[in-house]
């Protein structure tokens, strides 16, 4: 990033807080367990390290050069550091805020501000637009485009950004869900929850199987589901790329969008959507008109997986009999703390046998938009992670996040192989069919 001289120190606006800045005792427990750390090996790029340069900042020791920015924007935001950490330091708050005071106060040159006004601005937030775009993809792959582009090496001729989103699109994508359900999808009797379903917009567009997967479960176990038409982006990209302005914004619309109806719950299947909806509480603490809807709303929030744990799954389930490597998404297991949960679910389906990974609460380099920003460290981050997988001799491979399925797909490609990465609903989902089947 090129920055102007003066350079600034961190202002009062959402100035990352001091008592979560001096939390830290420079232990180094959390430094084993950093991507960014066990790759790069340099202790500014370790959590301990990231925390002194944040606390340099605040007590003006130094300013917010270049070199910091760096060293912020390579971090995963995966908080695999806060599982770690014994003295509780919240670290993934820390590093946004620190991020809201980088995009806030370094001016960012005008091509990369336009890339980041379309991304945050204009697509995100509009599902239409989305819905427009993830169509205009699916012409572009069944036009035959796609095909000639490749076998030509078109994508050459452009900056690498556009080959590498080119590379990690699904190869079929079907219609986005919210598009193919009614708004209300009754559960099977005896009705038991009322749930609002989070459609997300990456899930919905590149995975419309795992919502209907998703749905049919639910419904399976005596879920009516609600698919609130008003909702939007969950704002997770935007939170960590430091956009918190636009994150509250689109906070607010879902908030106002699952008061239209009184629910149990409401529901995703996207690690990191799940941990930017439940963090709404926090995120809209200061604002006497949202405070408490946003911390209701929050409080509603659940995991699918979380939500299926609740009560005995409904019967019968059919025989998947395939060896599964689960892989936690972080923003499942560090930021909402979900571990056991999916692990119980796949276990408990019939011939299904779940193979230990080592190291699966590991980051796999995808961490949002990483892939695409950070491309070369995060194929470093994730060669290391297929390793462990592929050493698991896995026949599937299951994630809950959407960012996670499309890199451990890539991963999957680059090793030449054909192990298809699946969300766990999905593998339960099969159970079902295989059940109705027999
Ligand atoms: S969030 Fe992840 S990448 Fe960033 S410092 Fe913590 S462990 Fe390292
Ligand atoms: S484990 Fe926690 S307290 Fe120890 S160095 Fe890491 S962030 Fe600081």
């Amino acid at each position: 990033m090129a920055v102007s001289t003066p350079l600034p120190s961190f202002d009062q606006h959402e100035r990352p807080p001091r008592d979560k800045i001096t939390a830290c005792i420079h232990c180094g427990l959390c430094l084993d367990k950093c991507p960014t750390y066990r790759v790069l090996g340099t202790e500014m790029d370790s959590p301990r390290g990231r925390v002194y340069l944040i606390k340099a900042v605040d007590d003006a020791r130094l300013q917010m050069t270049p070199n910091f920015v760096t060293h912020m924007s390579q971090c995963l935001d995966c908080r695999a550091c806060e599982t770690a950490c014994p003295s509780h330091v919240h670290f993934g708050d820390l590093m946004e805020m620190a991020r809201g005071q980088i995009e806030r106060q370094l001016p960012r040159p005008w091509p990369q501000r336009l890339l980041r006004r379309v991304v945050f601005q204009e697509l995100f937030p509009h599902p239409q637009r989305l819905a427009l775009l993830f169509r205009g993809v699916q012409w572009y792959q069944r036009s035959g485009l796609q095909r000639l582009v490749r076998e030509l090496q078109i994508l050459d001729l452009f900056p690498g950004v556009l080959k590498r989103l080119e590379a990690n699109l699904p190869t079929h994508l079907p219609r986005p869900f919210t598009r193919s359900v009614p708004a209300t999808l009754p559960g099977a009797a005896p009705v038991t929850r009322r749930v609002g379903f989070f459609t997300g917009c990456v899930m919905d567009g590149l995975f419309p199987e795992v919502h209907h997967a998703s749905a049919r479960v639910l419904q399976a176990n005596g879920c009516t589901l609600w698919v609130a038409g008003q909702q939007t982006c969950c704002g997770a990209l935007h939170m960590h790329a430091g956009e918190r302005e636009q994150a509250r914004a689109l906070a607010r619309r879902n908030i106002a969008a699952f008061e239209q109806q009184p629910l149990d719950a409401i529901v995703n299947n996207a690690a990191g959507c799940g941990a930017q909806l439940k963090s709404y509480g926090a995120l809209l603490a200061e604002e006497p008109a949202f405070a408490a809807r946003a911390a209701q709303f929050s409080a509603k929030v659940q995991d699918i997986t979380a939500c299926l744990a609740q009560e005995p799954l409904r019967g019968p389930l059919g025989s998947v009999p395939k060896r599964v490597a689960y892989d936690d998404p972080c923003h499942l297991l560090h930021a909402q703390r979900i571990r056991q949960q999916p692990r119980a679910l796949l276990q408990g389906i019939p011939g299904l046998q779940l193979v230990p990974v080592t190291d699966a609460d590991f980051c796999c380099g995808a961490a949002g938009i990483y892939n695409i920003t950070h491309h070369e460290l995060s194929m470093r981050i994730l060669a290391r992670k297929m390793a462990h997988i592929l050493a698991a001799q896995p026949e599937v491979i299951a994630t809950g996040n959407p960012g996670c399925m499309l890199q451990l797909r890539t991963g999957v490609q680059q090793a030449g192989l054909s192990i298809p990465v699946v969300h766990p609903i999905e593998l339960l989902d099969a159970s079902y069919q295989a059940a109705a089947r027999e």
